[in-house]
C-alpha cells in the first residue's frame, strides 16, 4: 500500500477531553458539502464551531485538523451504549462526499484505501473494539444519515475495522425483540424507532433502507450481538 499522504490543515475547533475520558469510539462521516475546499474551510472556521480529527479527500489525501488527544467537535448531540458525550471519547474522520443533499456518490478506492490505513492505525493506537467503529447516523439516528448506505463497511471489516455480521443466516433473530436488541447493541433507546432501524439498515443492510424491521434485519442484529 502506498504511504499515507498527510497534509496539515489545523482547525481551532477543539478543546480538552474531560479528565478520565479514554478514546474508545471511532466515528465516520461524510462532509455533505458541494466541494472539498468548502468543507475544509468550514472545518477550520472558528465561527462554525465544528471540526473532525481528519478529512480524507477523494484522491486519498488526509488533512490533519486536530491532534487525537484533543476533543474535536464532530458528532454533536449523540449517543452510543450509554454515552451521551460521544465527542469526549471519540476520534472523528470526515470523508469528502457531497452527500444526500448535494449529490451522493460512491466513495473512491483511493479514499477508502487511505481510510483503511488511517483507521487501522487509530484502532491499534486506542482501545477501540470493532462494535465501536460507527457512522454518524449510528450515534445520531434522528438527525444524520452519514456516511450513508454507499459506505463500504463490509470492506473495512475485512481489515479489522468495524463489526460485520458474518453468519447472519445461521442466526434466526426475533423481530419482536428488535427494539430491545438495538438498544443492547448500543443504539439510543430514546430515539424514534423508525430512525434507529433506518440507521441500522444504512450500516448493516444497505440494500433496503426503509426504517421497517424485518426478519433479515433481526438476523443480522442477532449475528452482531453474537460476535
Ligand atoms: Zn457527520
Amino acid at each position: 500500500m502506498a504511504p499515507l499522504r498527510q497534509v496539515a490543515c489545523a482547525s481551532p475547533n477543539h478543546d480538552a477531553r474531560p479528565a478520565g475520558a479514554s478514546v474508545d469510539i471511532l466515528v465516520l462521516h461524510y462532509t455533505g458539502m458541494k466541494t472539498a475546499e468548502e468543507a475544509l474551510a468550514r472545518l477550520c472556521d472558528p465561527a462554525a464551531k465544528v471540526s473532525a480529527h481528519y478529512t480524507i479527500d477523494r484522491a486519498g489525501t488526509v488533512y490533519v485538523h486536530v491532534p487525537e488527544e484533543r476533543r474535536a467537535w464532530h458528532a454533536g448531540v449523540s449517543y452510543w451504549a450509554g454515552e451521551r458525550n460521544v465527542n469526549a471519547r471519540s476520534i472523528g474522520i470526515e470523508l469528502v462526499n457531497s452527500g444526500h443533499e448535494f449529490g451522493y456518490v460512491p466513495f473512491t478506492d483511493d479514499q477508502i484505501a487511505a481510510l483503511i490505513d488511517l483507521a487501522g492505525g487509530i484502532v491499534s493506537r486506542h482501545p477501540i473494539p470493532p462494535a465501536r467503529v460507527l457512522g454518524h447516523s449510528d450515534v445520531a439516528p434522528a438527525r444524520k444519515t452519514d456516511p450513508g448506505e454507499l459506505f463500504p463497511w463490509a470492506r473495512l471489516a475485512e481489515y479489522g475495522i468495524g463489526a460485520w455480521p458474518g453468519f447472519a443466516a445461521a442466526s434466526p433473530g426475533k423481530p419482536e425483540k428488535f427494539a430491545a436488541d438495538l438498544a443492547r447493541y448500543g443504539y439510543d433507546p430514546d430515539a424514534p424507532l423508525h430512525d434507529v432501524v433506518a440507521a441500522f439498515q444504512r450500516h448493516f443492510r444497505p440494500s433496503c433502507v426503509n426504517g421497517i424491521a424485518d426478519d433479515e434485519c433481526a438476523a443480522l442484529l442477532a449475528g452482531l450481538l453474537a460476535l
